[in-house]
């Protein structure tokens, strides 16, 4: 296989499909070229082949002579030869991997000239200042970009320059002292790095290409890959390509178009240009671009001829294009183009478009295939609608939507403020179920400890609460916190953007979250893509939250959590007299108040999700969390002393106190130990049916055991289980009881019930996948513990690829439930099969679990729009 590729090269594939080889920009170019003929500058591309070849084991053999037989090639083409003293071929160098990635090599422009050429030049444009120009921006590019130097190295001698011979501007700046600035730019080159620049226009070509491979490396890159799951080892390829120079006079200029709006999505030309202007001059802002309208009176021909590139462009690509173009003495070359990135508003509106585009148009299953989680994310939460002029820090994006608030450092104080009509963002170290008032009543989360799925974030993101966590450099002492040297006061506000992890002082517009109306359409089109396929559930605990759920189309609950219950106010203190109960009398009147209290819960819930089924879990964490910690009763049995009631409550505590609670007395081994909890939750659930069947509604009813390992201990659970239902449909006329619709299942959480899932479905109707504690178990990483500094750590250094508890793994835990599905059905073909873990909310996730055959993902409701789109989306 060759290492280099003209654009011209006749690929057996068309150039798109080898975006792997060439990288985006040079698959791109390769496509306009030769398949597209648009006017193109021509040029090859340095494969990513190389690239990787160089990163294992240097400068690969060969590549030398490739690359100067391509130089000839190109010489030939252009007639014209590199570092030529009379005409000289200057050339572009740039980066260009398969996704575009800020952090790598800039480009390097007017590679190849040195001090003969420039006279070549000056010569061929008869303009001495534009040759001396171009030829002191090469070096001190060059120098900056591939030698690695302080740009101030060339500011400073240009400030010098520009004071002595008495200019304010840059263009004012004479020929004769552009050409000592060259001079001294040598000197400045030649003293920092200990060698001559490079006057060979094959050394420096060699030295950018080297450059481009070794930024694949760089610091900024490796972290931009993290975060976009970016596989470390694609490489980047590299593009030489002959320059144009939109800079050679007012009959020249450089711009950059969309064929449509990427902001809005609206239809017709989008875009800026520059007349007289070399490359980045548009995007660095250093002058006042036009608007490319305004090509139309400037450059007449040109603008219809651009215009019929775009429409070009997007016949061909079937979508949105970006372009880079340039005007040389006016004639029009075309110097990158790609399916261009869009807003969520402006992807929704261009997919829907596009169904009705004349000429060329896209299906309905396409347009579903082009909207992104992200973009559904951007327009169902506000964002930060500026760059914030403070930026304090960034932490990690936990739960999307931007905030404005005042910044409170407990939940107490949060809550209080918030009670009187104050905006309030809440900012702690890290949360636990007892701040949940405090979460509530903010606008945002800000913790500085914490991963994605720490509580906060899990909590936030359930709610649908921006939220930002882990912003490590935020040091909280006491009402204030600081960062670097700022320091926040209790009261100062602040605003967060839990989408991009910003965190700013003072008050940052935000744009509004409205959901266009193609937000409606495209999920239409992907519930009638899915429909039957794979549904989609939300996790929800009371009524508002199923309600809501339902609202954003949930098709059912897929996890209702009913310890939330235990955790409100007014039951905790029912829950600790039931641990507490010295006597089986005590245990059951303590019992009893609380089925009252959760009847009225289920009733609440059944009633938001009539119609639709409802899996409620049984009682799941270990005992101690309902009761207070030991520390601190022990504190306070050394200073103040305690009360009777707490000397009880801390002997529970020590008595349940276990090492490793996670792997404790929790599940059903809790309900082994206490069999009257779960009869008693039971009785609740199924009494709430009752009453809402005799109101007229439909319940359906899932009961779900959690945390299984055998097959005996779910026969025992599902005995109390069915015993009680009997109980509470025996007084029932047999027209009612027939109508009541319960299925008995469990989670598949540990490794060994997933191993053993053919035995454990004798016992069970259904399987949810709780594939959070199943990533734990598997991995045998403590979720809480090894999401900050060792996940990072090991994303960074390519030993995980993604973070398992975002991204179910599928080669290990996604094994696990693949053959669980298989035992599962082995035993019951009729089983089915749901997830309800994070994972369940994951587009990627989602991919998997349809491939292996689940019948139901389940999220948080806010998160459902995008499950309900990542499934349509699974299944096309
Ligand atoms: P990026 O990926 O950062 O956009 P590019 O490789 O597209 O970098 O280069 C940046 C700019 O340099 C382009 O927008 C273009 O204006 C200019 N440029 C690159 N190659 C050439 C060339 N062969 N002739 C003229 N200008 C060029
Ligand atoms: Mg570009
Ligand atoms: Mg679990």
């Amino acid at each position: 296989m060759p290492y280099t590729y003209a654009f011209d090269h006749k690929h057996r594939r068309p150039p798109m499909e080898l975006k792997d080889l060439l990288g985006g920009k040079g698959a791109n170019l390769a496509e306009m070229t030769s398949v597209l003929g648009l006017p193109v500058p021509p040029g090859f591309t340095i494969s990513t082949d190389a690239c990787r070849a160089y990163l294992e084991g240097g400068w690969p053999e060969g590549l030398d002579a490739e690359i100067a037989r391509q130089v000839r090639k190109l010489e030939k083409a252009m007639g014209k030869r590199l570092g030529d003293a009379a005409d000289p071929l200057l050339v572009s160098v740039r980066s260009g991997a398969k996704f575009s990635m800020p952090g790598m090599m800039d480009t390097v422009l007017n590679l190849g000239l040195n001090d003969e050429s420039v006279k070549g030049l000056a010569d061929q444009t008869s303009d001495e200042r534009f040759a001396y120009d171009s030829y002191r921006r090469f070096i001190s590019m060059y120098g900056r970009i591939v030698l690695g130097l302080d740009g101030k190295l060339f500011d400073a001698p240009f400030e010098e320059a520009k004071q002595r011979s008495g200019v304010e501007s840059d263009a004012e700046v004479g020929a004769d002292v552009l050409r000592e600035l060259a001079e001294s730019y040598k000197r400045v080159v030649a003293d920092s790095t200990g060698q001559p620049f490079p006057q060979d226009p094959a050394d420096q070509l060699r030295g950018a290409i080297e450059a481009v491979f070794g930024s694949w490396n760089g610091a900024r890159a490796v972290a931009y890959r993290v975060r976009e799951r970016i596989p470390h080892d694609l490489g980047t390829a590299v593009n030489v390509q002959a320059m144009v120079f939109g800079n050679r006079d007012d009959n020249s200029g450089t711009g950059v178009g969309f064929t449509r709006d990427p902001a809005s999505g609206a239809q017709g030309e989008y875009g800026d240009f520059l007349v007289n202007a070399q490359g980045e001059d548009v995007v660095a802002g250093i002058r006042n671009t036009l608007p490319l309208s305004a090509l139309r009176d400037r450059f007449p021909a040109i603008f219809k001829e651009l215009m019929g590139i775009f429409a070009r462009l997007e016949e061909h690509y079937r979508d949105m294009c970006d372009t880079e173009f340039t005007i040389e003495q006016g004639k029009l070359w075309m110097l990158q183009t790609r399916v261009g990135k869009r807003t969520g508003r402006a992807a929704l509106r261009m997919a829907v478009d596009m169904t009705k585009q004349r000429g060329w148009k896209i299906t309905r299953e396409e347009a579903v295939g082009r909207v992104a989680a992200d973009h559904l994310d951007q327009v169902l939460h506000p964002q930060f609608a500026e760059k914030p002029a403070q930026l304090l820090t960034k932490g990690l994006a936990a739960s999307p939507g931007a905030a404005v608030g005042k910044a409170y450092f407990s939940a107490d104080d949060a809550a209080a403020a918030a009670e009187q009509g104050e905006a309030v963002i809440l900012v702690t170290s890290e949360t636990s179920p007892e701040d949940v008032h405090g979460m509530i009543a903010s606008q945002g989360i800000l913790t500085s400890r914490g991963g994605l799925v720490s509580h906060a974030a899990v909590v936030a993101r359930g709610w649908g609460k921006p939220a930002v966590v882990g912003a490590e450099a935020v040091r909280i002492s006491g009402r204030s916190f600081t960062v670097g040297g700022t320091t926040v006061h209790e009261g100062d506000v602040i605003s967060l953007d839990g989408g991009s992890g910003e965190v700013a002082l003072g008050e940052v517009r935000l744009t509004l979250a409205d959901p266009p109306e193609e937000f409606t359409t495209i999920l239409k089109w992907a519930d009638q893509i899915r429909k039957g396929r794979l549904a989609v559930r939300a996790n929800a605990d009371n009524g508002p939250d199923a309600a809501n759920a339902r609202q954003f189309g949930a098709e059912g609950i897929g996890l209702c959590r009913t310890e939330h219950m235990f955790l409100a106010d007014d039951r905790l203190p029912i829950v600790r007299r039931m641990i507490l109960a010295d006597t089986p009398a005590e245990e059951e009147a303590a019992l009893e108040e609380l089925r009252v209290a959760q009847k009225a819960d289920f009733v609440a819930i059944l009633e938001a999700m009539d119609n639709l089924p409802v899996t409620v879990r049984l009682l799941d964490p270990p005992l101690h969390e309902f009761l207070p910690s030991t520390e601190e009763l022990e504190l306070k049995k050394a200073t103040k002393g305690l009360t009777k009631q707490e000397e009880r409550l801390l002997a529970a505590a020590q008595s349940w106190h276990e090492f490793n609670p996670m792997l404790g007395t929790r599940g059903v081994r809790l309900g082994v130990i206490k069999p009257g909890l779960y009869a008693m939750q039971v009785r609740a659930l199924m009494q709430a049916a009752v009453e809402r069947l005799e109101a007229g509604g439909k319940p359906r009813v899932e009961v779900m055991i959690p945390l299984t390992v055998t097959r005996q201990e779910l026969g025992l659970a599902r005995g109390w289980v069915a015993d009680t239902v009997a109980e509470v449909v025996g007084d029932l006329p047999k027209r009612v009881a027939n109508k009541l619709d319960v299925l008995i299942g469990t989670m598949v959480e540990t490794p060994r019930a997933a191993v053993r899932a053919d035995e454990i479905a004798e016992e069970a109707d259904f399987f949810s996948f709780g594939t959070n504690d199943l990533t734990q178990m598997t991995f045998g990483f403590s979720r809480d513990d090894v999401e900050g500094r060792m996940m990072s750590a090991y994303l960074e250094q390519g030993l995980l690829k993604r973070n398992p508890f975002e991204t179910i793994d599928q080669g290990g835990v996604g094994q696990l439930v693949a053959d669980a599905v298989e035992g599962g059905r082995a035993t019951r073909p009729g089983l089915k099969l749901g997830v309800c873990g994070e994972h369940g909310g994951d587009p990627e996730s989602i991919d998997f679990f349809y491939r292996v055959g689940l019948d139901y993902v389940s999220c948080s409701p806010y998160r459902v729009p995008i499950a309900r789109l990542a499934a349509a989306q699974a299944v096309i």
